[in-house]
């Protein structure tokens, strides 16, 4: 069985090669560009590993990952205050000295080599384009009339690169910000109770901007199947990563 399955893949693959690559580089989390291949690797949680053009990025760069084995950071990008995204020690362990780092101007409060970047904002860094896109939640927090994550503190970030849009969502639900985004290519979106919002939520909104790509990340506790089903038939593709590897 294993072999058939390996010769029906090795079939399809050989068949598909070319659209396999131009869609993907041939690996998962390999998107090429008109400027080269665009490698985004989970580390845990929200914490990831962007690699183009020779160049180290980390978004959210937080514990348990270990980033004293991991290649030094070009650019950090931060999206939030909360520990699964703003950690002064990972972003330590992660830097060199000449690391730049952007951040929503609450965590350059703490962390004060960051350069704020405000919802809304635009910055270019290395042939990449960074725009902060609002993070916030609706309707969820911890007590009546609080929220979670209050509009204007946290940014998501559309990153261009190569003619190709990404989309990290940071902490949000489904914000009329988000929904109105246009020709994203790949978009990584959050879903967990309490903090975000549940699988049906994100799907809904994940329609409405209707990326070609999804890739659900920072979904800890989350029924994953459940954002499948929601967007199975809509034509975007739904692919899954590890982001809480063992
Ligand atoms: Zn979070």
């Amino acid at each position: 069985m294993k072999v058939m399955l390996l010769t029906l893949c090795s079939a399809a693959v050989f068949s598909l090669g070319m659209v396999a690559l131009a869609h993907s580089g041939g690996e998962p989390n390999v998107f090429l560009t008109s400027a080269g291949p665009v490698k985004i690797t989970p580390l845990n949680h929200a914490s990831t590993l962007i690699e183009a053009g020779g160049k180290t990025i980390y978004l959210d760069p937080a514990k348990p990952v270990k980033f004293s084995g991991l290649p030094k950071a070009d650019l950090i990008l931060i999206t939030d205050i909360h520990g699964d995204h703003m950690d002064p020690d990972s972003i330590k362990d992660a830097s060199k000295s000449d690391t730049e780092i952007f951040a929503a101007p609450a965590v350059a409060q703490t962390v004060t080599t960051a350069k704020p970047i405000a919802n809304g904002e635009t910055k270019t860094w290395q042939g990449w384009t960074i725009e902060a896109i609002p993070a916030y939640n609706l309707k969820r927090g911890p007590a009546p009339g609080k929220l979670f994550h209050d509009k204007g503190r946290g940014n998501g970030y559309v990153l261009t690169y190569g003619g190709k849009r990404f989309y990290f969502s940071g902490d949000t639900e489904g914000v009329p910000e988000m929904r109105a985004l246009k020709n994203i290519d790949v978009a990584f979106v959050c879903m967990n109770l309490p903090y975000t919002m549940p699988p049906e939520e994100a799907a809904d909104a994940v329609k409405a901007f209707h990326p070609k790509i999804v890739i659900p990340y920072h979904y800890r506790g989350s029924d994953l199947s459940v954002f499948q089903k929601a967007l199975a038939g809509t034509g975007i593709e739904v692919r899954l990563l590890e982001w809480y590897p063992k």
